[in-house]
């Protein structure tokens, strides 16, 4: 039995996460986080609003579904507590994801930063660098929810770097291209751009769009409900604590 403790559980995430936690036979919530939460306990389940109140708590694995202004340092306080994270907050620094893989690797636990758990999304990213090779010229749209707190989305950031590894550098558009409202060409990451569009009704979504001489690929994933991330997170929570040292990418552990 892996026991786990979930921190930003009354987000979108972090309640559809604590849901399926429950339903798990193999899996015991063991406590909740939340800093603005009121109940002292739900189900029987101590609720914490102060992540420093849980010192010495014994738990196998730390959920994390908070914000990104939190993310790193809870990360951080889960490795230095015995805690393996499973961490879907996205906005962390390339720095802040090192500087963990090496505290993890320090203190022996495994642990797993995913900038999105939905296996459609691992698989949209591996056929986009596949397409880079042969597509050098590519832009990256990525869609959400109008109450997204980064841009661009963790996942788009994660695509872009899959990309850059075996994508020629290029720059790409016209030499004398002008935008004529800034920020029209959308952000730029190694000579190509990513654009974020933020609307109700959308949860999770993201197109590669590939334009060569005279043809275009474009690959697209699609969450249209938070379900699509459970099984990832399931996975992770039970991968991480056979594991000595962090990943970032649950295709890590597939
Ligand atoms: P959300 O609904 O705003 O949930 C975040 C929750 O965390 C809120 O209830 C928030 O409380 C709480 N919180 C804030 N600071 C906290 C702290 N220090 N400790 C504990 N809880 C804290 O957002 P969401 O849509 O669930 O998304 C959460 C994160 O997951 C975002 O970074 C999002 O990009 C990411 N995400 C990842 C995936 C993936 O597959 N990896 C998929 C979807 C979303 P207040 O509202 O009271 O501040």
């Amino acid at each position: 039995m892996i026991k786990v403790i979930i921190a930003g559980f009354k987000g979108k995430m972090g309640s559809t996460a604590m849901q399926m936690v429950q339903e798990d036979a193999d899996l015991i919530l063991s406590a909740l986080v939340d800093p603005f939460a009121t109940e002292k306990e739900i189900d029987g389940v101590p609720v914490f609003t102060a992540k420093e109140d849980m010192v010495g708590f014994e738990a196998d694995v730390w959920v994390d579904f908070t914000t990104p202004k939190f993310a790193y340092e809870n990360t951080r306080f889960a490795l230095e507590n015995g805690w393996a994270p499973v961490v879907g907050t996205t906005g962390f620094t390339p720095e802040e994801i090192d500087e963990l893989v090496a505290l993890s690797a320090q203190k022996k636990l495994g642990g797993l930063i995913a900038p999105n758990f939905a296996i459609g999304a691992i698989l949209l990213m591996e056929f986009a660098a596949k397409a880079a090779k042969y597509f050098p010229n590519l832009e990256i749209i990525e869609l959400h929810h109008d109450k997204k707190k980064d841009a661009p989305s963790g996942t788009a950031i994660k695509t872009a770097e899959l990309i850059s590894k075996v994508r020629a550098s290029q720059i790409q558009g016209a030499a004398d291209e002008e935008e004529l409202i800034a920020g029209a060409r959308g952000a730029e990451f190694d000579g190509f751009r990513i654009h974020s569009v933020r609307l109700p009704g959308l949860v999770a979504h993201q197109e590669v769009i590939f334009g060569a001489q005279g043809e275009g690929v474009t690959i697209r994933h699609d969450s249209y409900d938070r379900v699509s991330f459970m099984s990832g997170v399931n996975l992770g929570i039970k991968e991480v604590v056979k594991r000595e040292q962090l990943v970032y990418g649950l295709e890590h552990l597939l």
